[in-house]
């Protein structure tokens, strides 16, 4: 990865050098009422080498405005990064109590600064009871220096009975307090199952969900079917896991480079237009710029070639999450939440997040080992190479 300053260097040369002030108020989103001046559709930045294209959607039924790139602050450590993204126009910002040690929402709390209430920001948590939930949302705010967060997730649930009613009920009471303005949930995998829930339960605003050109038709019918409902969609994991930065000493690395791969999946997550924005992660000024474009470009026949031969590449890699393995391991080990966690390293190239979210798996789960089994006993229909996989996860972090 370049140097911070490289990739900035690189980014003003590019002629996308930003304005110093927050373009954000001259493009009118500057209330607590964030975006309601846009309607759907588009805006130009006024950048020295050029228009930059802003798109707004609307987030369901709360009315928010967001530009369709947001901005997933999980992975991200300089500030400055968030910092030129909402110079740029960005306006959609998410963090997690849990990111980074809890450092995550410190450094996005001091780099949004006062242009906080121009913008949509999200946290979340894992908290699973009332003590808990009250206790992070109070952090949350302290540590984000806001007195109210636009959206909060209940954190990572792939199942509804994951969600409970003492959950639901936190939700509701911290927005009558104002202390959050939306309730959501987000969600890795089972959405097939859980959106047509959250549809039906008639208590949730967003959802924030895992969505990319892996997946197949029954997760687009999931996502209609909350966003009838009016629940607001935003897209996670819209990039497959990465899986370009891999280093180039990696024999990998000439069969994972394709040139705009991550562009065109974007494009292709911001082709559905229920899809209101989304949040890939972003570390430097290159992946902010290459992004920006997502929202001034069309996806093109050339875009879907890409795709098409990416898949390929990572076919044997990525596990989309889909709960459709076909066998369970017979060591009990949660096969997909171990391949996630491995992409973390492998495709984001984020080791330290990856061995600390592996090291919060059950004991159990974290002494078993791959080499213990005569044969796998799970095989995936998307070609992911279960065992060699959860075997690398084992090496690299237990
Ligand atoms: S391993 Fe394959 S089948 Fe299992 S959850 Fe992942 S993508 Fe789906
Ligand atoms: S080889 Fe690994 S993933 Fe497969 S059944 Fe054994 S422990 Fe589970």
């Amino acid at each position: 990865m370049k140097s911070n300053g490289t990739s900035r260097r690189s980014f003003l040369s590019a002629g996308l050098m930003l304005p110093v002030v927050g373009a954000g108020a001259r493009l009118g989103f500057a209330s607590p009422s964030v975006g309601l001046p846009h309607p759907d559709g588009e805006a130009s930045n006024t950048l020295s080498g050029g228009p930059a294209k802003l798109q707004y959607r609307t987030l369901g039924k709360t009315g928010l405005k967001v530009t369709t790139l947001g901005f997933g602050c999980m992975i991200t450590s300089d500030p400055s990064v968030i910092e030129r993204a909402l110079d740029a126009g960005i306006n959609y910002f998410d963090t997690a109590r849990n990111y980074q040690h809890g450092n995550n929402e410190r450094m996005v709390g001091a780099a949004l600064g006062t242009r906080r209430k121009d913008i949509v920001l999200s946290t979340k948590t894992e908290a699973s009871d009332k003590k808990g939930m009250q206790e992070h949302l109070e952090t949350s705010l302290r540590e984000l220096k806001t007195d109210y967060v636009d959206i909060w997730y209940l954190h990572a649930k792939d199942k509804p009975e994951q969600v409970t009613s003492e959950m639901i009920e936190v939700q509701q009471q911290a927005k009558k307090e104002g202390k959050i303005r939306f309730a959501g949930v987000s969600t890795h995998g089972g959405q097939q199952q859980l959106l047509p829930w959250m549809a039906k339960s008639g208590v949730f605003d967003v959802v924030l969900t895992a969505y990319n050109f892996t997946m197949d038709p029954g997760m687009d019918q999931a996502i209609d079917a909350a966003a009838n409902a009016g629940i607001g969609i935003v897209g996670m994991k819209v990039m497959a896991g990465g899986f370009k930065s891999i280093r180039p000493s990696d024999p990998l690395f000439a069969k994972m480079k394709r040139d705009g791969a991550m562009l065109a999946a974007l494009k292709w997550v911001l082709k559905k237009p229920q899809i209101a924005t989304t949040i890939p992660g972003m570390t430097d000024m290159d992946q902010l710029e290459e992004n920006l474009r997502a929202m001034a470009e069309p996806f093109a026949h050339g875009d879907q070639k890409v795709l098409e031969a990416h898949l390929e590449t990572i076919k044997p890699l990525y596990c989309r999450m889909c709960g459709q393995c076909d066998g369970t391991c017979q060591q009990g080990l949660p096969v997909a939440d171990v391949l996630r966690i491995l992409t973390y390293a492998d495709g984001y190239r984020q080791f330290a997040l990856g061995r600390e979210r592996y090291q919060q798996l059950a004991p159990e789960h974290r002494a078993a080992s791959c080499g213990d089994c005569d044969s796998c006993t799970v095989n995936c229909p998307y070609g992911v190479k279960v065992s060699e996989r959860v075997a690398r996860a084992q090496e690299l972090f237990a």
